[in-house]
């Protein structure tokens, strides 16, 4: 729905002159400039939404003020909703603007108040004057320094809702953030889910300088049974152990993803087949030492092992081609006996 938003932010001068109407625009339905409306007006005066340009369109023709709840229910369904596909240049240069209408406010701010200093220093020397011009005159740089003064005011009031705003833009956008990361992280182990692989396949595969990478899949032996005898709770424990002892074999530039319910996949970054192995081995040897216990009767479960395959990257290979050859691989794994790891 918003792909469109980059190309629009990414042009300043057409970002600022739609920042500027924005500004009007919420002026004009009696609406302060906080980062909902902001975005809101943004969206529908880029032409980047019909519903939003419809919804928002009688409340224009007519100049009426839109309740707050409107506001927000429109920035929930359109940009909330759109799963986080705001994209960060659209929240960047919402920033931007807003950093630049509060300096730009500052500087008028300055202006005015150097202009203020200057009437009043005029005012006193006039006082001072034996011959005293007539008091019209001085009357006129009283007001005139009045009006100074609360120009100054207002400006500053502004200047602090703006950073007021500003100050929402910025946890609005680590909100988007936080809830970003948290779709791509698998819940019972910490690692990555499959969109959280999806990303780090997409963004290896683009940087396309043709490093080589590793990939493992790695399958608990006969998981079933453990489930069928223990419990699926315990399940659950021992899975989110396996994907303790994967983290502490691999380093923080590789990726761990929970790959299925008891199988995960690795991508090991910058990692030939050779070095690859070697990980795996430690992966392997470093799950089947594992000594757990369960905690409501001391009981000691048996030790689990795991499966591997491993494939190592080809020129041109995609996310597909590398997940099956270290699948195919696994299988082999199992076929052979379990425990142990086999090169694609
Ligand atoms: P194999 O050695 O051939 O891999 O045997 P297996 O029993 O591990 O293989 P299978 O794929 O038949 O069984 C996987 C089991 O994993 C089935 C399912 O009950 C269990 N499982 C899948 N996801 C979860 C989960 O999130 N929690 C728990 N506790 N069990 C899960
Ligand atoms: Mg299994
Ligand atoms: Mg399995």
């Amino acid at each position: 729905m918003f792909t469109d938003v980059r190309l629009i932010a990414d042009s300043p001068p057409d970002a600022e002159r739609l920042a500027a109407r924005a500004l009007d625009l919420l002026k004009d339905l009696r609406t302060g400039p906080g980062p909902v409306p902001y975005t809101i007006a943004y969206v529908h005066l880029a032409g980047l939404n019909g519903e939003v340009s419809g919804a928002l369109q009688s409340f224009v023709e007519q100049g009426t003020a839109v309740p707050e709840k409107i506001w927000r229910d429109l920035y929930d369904q359109h940009i909330l909703d759109s799963g986080g596909s705001m994209s960060d240049s659209m929240s960047d240069s919402l920033r931007r603007i807003l950093a630049s209408v509060s300096a730009n406010i500052s500087e008028a701010r300055r202006s005015t108040a150097d202009f203020g200093a200057e009437v009043r220093r005029a005012v006193a020397e006039i006082d001072a004057k034996q011959d005293r011009p007539p008091d019209a005159l001085l009357t006129a740089a009283r007001r005139l320094l009045t009006a100074a003064e609360s120009t100054c005011a207002r400006t500053g009031a502004l200047q602090a809702q703006l950073e007021a705003a500003m100050a929402d833009a910025e946890r609005l956008r680590a909100e988007l953030e936080e809830q970003r990361r948290a779709a791509m992280i698998d819940p019972l182990t910490g690692l990555l889910n499959r969109r959280g692989m999806d990303a780090e396949f997409e963004a290896l595969l683009q940087v396309g300088d043709g490093k080589a990478f590793s990939v493992l899949m790695v399958d608990i032996d006969r998981f079933k049974a453990m489930n069928d005898t223990f419990g699926h709770a315990v399940g659950d424990v021992l899975i989110r152990n396996v994907a303790q002892a994967i983290r502490a074999c691999i380093r923080k530039t590789d990726h761990a993803v929970r790959y299925g319910g008891e199988e995960f996949l690795v991508i090991l970054t910058e990692t030939t087949g050779k070095r690859a192995m070697t990980i795996a081995e430690a992966i392997r040897t470093k799950v089947a030492s594992l000594r757990l216990v369960r905690r409501t009767d001391n009981l000691q479960l048996p030790a689990i092992t795991v499966s591997i395959g491993v494939a190592g990257s080809y020129p041109g290979d995609d996310a597909d081609a590398i997940v099956n050859r270290a699948d195919r691989a696994m299988y082999q794994s199992k076929q052979e006996g379990r425990n142990q790891v086999t090169c694609a």
